[in-house]
């Protein structure tokens, strides 16, 4: 079955034939073998979706490159997920994309074999069609329109926002939660309302994930594979006792990141305070903040539940906060397992689930990925009536 892979033209492309489809190009991309009545045989080929059929996700927003296979019934058979790490500074976008492509023939092969499903089982490919990095995020959607051309299968285009949620909903059991959704690239708070994940709040400028990533590097911490620069952070704080002033910053519902950012660094160069001290107040500041405006939203929606997912809800101090502020409310706190909590292949199955049993699909030709697709712009057709 591997070698059956193998064999799909997808996974022979170098990285440079990869990144240079542009998204108009697709169609008349020779190696990709993409059929024109692609649409017509779909609608033949469409089997009857059963609790033995499979939707495989692919993730590529920013720096993972994940596949998880996911049955219609809500099992997750596999996720796999290969991290790219900067070798210095942040995340470079190309770079990021060419160990995307790099990786995606070897990622594709260990899930099809974790999982002990045959491509031919597969009734759906989603993938992350945005909000992300352009250069990841084409390298994710090329993959994809490949395999359900390849399997000739329908291909939903997923928000990968909406998909953290709904994977939140899904493995941590919460049904109409508060989400306060906080990684490398996002700070957002959310509640369903009126056919959509409304946004309650979210950030005016960095993303929380970022503040710290960028704050860690200030002060010459590396990131390692398996140890993410906010928990090196996570850790220094945990010796850290004294809180130093710095800027709080929420505005109505929304939050800004980067005076506190220049004000921690700052610090550092001030060399007036330990680096655990300065950690423990980066992080109390910017998490009194989410908690802040995660316990306005929940008092206005009265929620059942508070569920915590992105990268950074690995924190225990950020953990801790919230299910205090949940508890006062008597709404359930929802703690979102780690490997479903970073970016995820499962996540983008599961939500390609959701939207196709709605009839949400996306013909390859139509597939273009969205750099700025907001939350609160997708209608979510599956939640309520
Ligand atoms: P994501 O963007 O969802 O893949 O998550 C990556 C972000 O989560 C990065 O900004 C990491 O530094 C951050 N992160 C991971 N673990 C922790 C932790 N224990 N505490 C704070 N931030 C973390
Ligand atoms: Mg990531």
């Amino acid at each position: 079955m591997a070698s059956q892979l193998d064999s799909c033209t997808i996974f022979q492309c170098s990285y440079s034939e990869l990144s240079s489809v542009s998204e108009c190009e697709f169609g008349e991309y020779p190696n990709l073998q993409i059929h024109d009545d692609n649409k017509k045989e779909l609608k033949t080929l469409l089997k009857r979706p059963s609790a033995a059929s499979y939707c495989l996700g692919i993730e590529s927003t920013a720096d993972d490159f994940s596949v998880g296979i996911v049955s219609f019934d809500g099992k997750i058979l596999t996720n796999v997920i290969s991290a790219y790490v900067p070798e210095k500074g942040g995340i470079h976008p190309r770079e990021a994309a060419r160990h995307h492509a790099e990786v995606a023939g070897k990622v594709l092969a260990k899930a099809f074999q974790r999982a002990k499903v045959k491509p031919q089982d597969i009734h759906i490919i989603a993938f992350s069609q945005g909000p992300g990095l352009g250069p990841c995020l084409r390298t994710g959607a090329t993959a994809a329109r490949a395999l359900a051309s390849y399997l000739r299968v329908p291909l939903v285009g997923v928000n990968h926002c909406v998909a953290h949620i709904e994977i939140g909903k899904l493995v941590a059991e919460a049904r109409d939660p508060v989400t306060l959704y906080v990684s490398g690239g996002n700070t957002l708070v959310s509640a369903f309302e009126a056919e959509r994940y409304r946004v309650f709040g979210e950030t005016l400028d960095i993303a929380v994930g970022n503040c710290l990533d960028v704050f860690a590097r200030e002060a010459g911490l590396h990131q390692k594979e398996g140890m993410p620069l906010g928990a090196m952070v996570e850790e220094l704080a945990s010796r850290g006792q004294a809180l130093i002033s710095l800027p709080y910053t929420v505005k109505g519902m929304d939050l800004s990141f980067s005076g506190l950012l220049t004000a921690a660094v700052q610090l550092l160069h001030d060399e007036k305070h330990s680096l655990e001290d300065v950690c423990f107040s980066l992080q109390e500041v910017a998490f009194s903040m989410l908690t802040e405006v995660t316990e306005r939203a929940l008092a206005h929606t009265e929620k059942p539940e508070v569920l915590l997912t992105g990268g950074v809800a690995a924190n225990k101090r950020l953990q801790s906060m919230l299910k205090s502020v949940a508890e006062e409310h008597k709404a359930r706190f929802c703690m979102v397992p780690k490997q479903y909590a970073l970016d995820n292949g499962a996540m983008i199955a599961w939500t390609g689930i959701l939207a196709y049993q709605h009839h949400v699909t996306l013909p390859i030709e139509k597939s273009f990925v969205k750099l700025k697709w907001r939350l609160d712009e997708v209608p979510i057709l599956w939640v309520g009536g």
